[in-house]
């Protein structure tokens, strides 16, 4: 069976030249970067060259600024710790309330001691307005973390006013760049931001490395206390095999990102929802309206489980999503939608679609004809007299 695999913001394949980059770094590059001899600092050079690869994908000012954590998670709560560490008298943090689980958990933890954490709403489209973010941003304020761009819907969110804001109160500033990393082009420079997350296996890179962009004096702490490893700001040996695969990664999102690849992707994207709103009756697109990254797509199909959805389509070769892949395994409706104001029920008749540089015109036509078969499906089965949604004689919904 064709598997079509559109579950990328949950994770990517491996780009064959990342894996052909990282192979002699399992094999023969066995040294340790901190060991003096020929093999260590040929290992310690390969990290090198990663750490530029992955400063110039995101306009960082200088490689230094970029510390290698074991995830985008570990990364995230490095930042929160570091910020709370450092911040006095200042008892508040600002965040969204559509962050991801690496985000939100570590701040419930601060909340847990003592801190006050705001977490501002988005509007029906995805969408954090700025202005009520810069509204809770005051003197008393230490944190301010707000993600790129959603994992779920693929919102961007406009960080520029919420940098100056930060900057003006003397918050520190963090951003989740999980998702947007290798799908738009981020200036870190430009932004300035005092902390930024990546993770490589977003962006057909290996799992188990990510990185924390962290500001010239940015009072970063070390989650992990060891070995003088990372400039003495993440110990523990280096994964020098993941790192040199992060490195290529960025290397060719750069490349990507240079070319007509992200708006072919929105097209591409684009396509696949009109054709499922074509043909699937009472569906709707969420977010439509907003700024998004080029591959994502969320839509509600009413009058259905997501959940079971999901799982016809795995049968049939689909392979996408019912929000972030944390929480779907929690079983539980997602926290981004029920903040843009749908129903737990509405929430959870909604499928992720995340698309990737190598998805093919195909294979959004053999989805769109699986999607349908399988909505059709579980309508009939929950009308059996024919009184499904789809019978209404609703076409496409309004792009919500
Ligand atoms: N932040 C966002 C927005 C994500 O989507 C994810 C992963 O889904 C993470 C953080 C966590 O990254 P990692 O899987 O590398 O820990």
């Amino acid at each position: 069976m064709q598997v079509v695999y559109f579950d990328n913001n949950a994770s990517t394949r491996v780009a064959p030249q990342v894996l052909e980059a990282m192979l002699p770094a399992l094999g023969e590059l066995c040294g340790n970067p901190s060991s003096l001899h020929a093999l260590g600092q040929e290992a310690a050079q390969a990290v090198a060259g990663a750490r530029a690869a992955v400063a110039r994908l995101i306009g960082a000012a200088s490689p230094a600024r970029i510390t290698f954590t074991s995830c985008g998670t570990e990364a995230n709560a490095t930042a929160l710790r570091s910020a709370a560490a450092a911040a006095g008298q200042r008892r508040r943090i600002v965040t969204s309330a559509v962050e991801h689980a690496a985000v939100l958990e570590p701040l419930a933890e601060l909340e847990s001691q003592g801190f006050e954490v705001v977490r501002v709403g988005v509007d029906r489209e995805g969408r954090l307005d700025p202005g009520q973010v810069l509204a809770e941003i005051d003197e008393g304020c230490a944190l301010v973390s707000v993600m790129w761009a959603n994992n779920e819907t693929g919102v961007i969110h406009e960080l520029a006013p919420i940098a100056a804001a930060s900057r003006r109160s003397g918050a520190l500033f963090h951003v989740d760049a999980v998702q947007a990393a290798g799908k738009l082009v981020l200036d870190c420079a430009r932004l300035d931001p005092d902390f930024l997350t990546l993770s490589a296996h977003k962006l057909h890179g290996p799992k188990g490395i990510g990185a924390l962009y962290a500001r010239r004096g940015a009072p970063l702490r070390p989650l992990l206390r060891g070995g003088p490893q990372e400039d003495e700001r993440r110990a523990g040996t280096e994964n020098v095999p993941g790192i040199v695969g992060f490195g290529r990664a960025a290397q060719l999102a750069a490349q990507w990102l240079a070319g007509d690849g992200p708006a072919r992707l929105a097209a591409l994207r684009d396509q696949l929802e009109r054709r499922l709103l074509e043909v699937i009756p009472a569906s709707v697109v969420h977010g439509a309206r907003s700024p998004r990254l080029p591959n994502t797509a969320n839509l509600r199909f009413e009058g259905v489980s997501g959940e079971a959805l999901l799982a016809l389509l795995s049968d049939e070769g689909l392979c996408v999503s019912t929000g972030a892949a944390c929480s779907s395994s929690r079983h539980r409706a997602s926290h981004v939608l029920q903040a843009m104001g749908l129903s737990s029920a509405e929430a959870s008749s909604s499928l992720r679609f995340s698309l990737s540089r190598d998805s093919t015109p195909a294979e959004v036509e053999r989805a769109v004809e699986l999607v349908a078969r399988a909505v059709a499906r579980l309508r009939a089965l929950a009308h059996p007299g024919g009184t499904e949604v789809g019978a209404r004689g609703r076409s496409a919904a309004p792009a919500e």
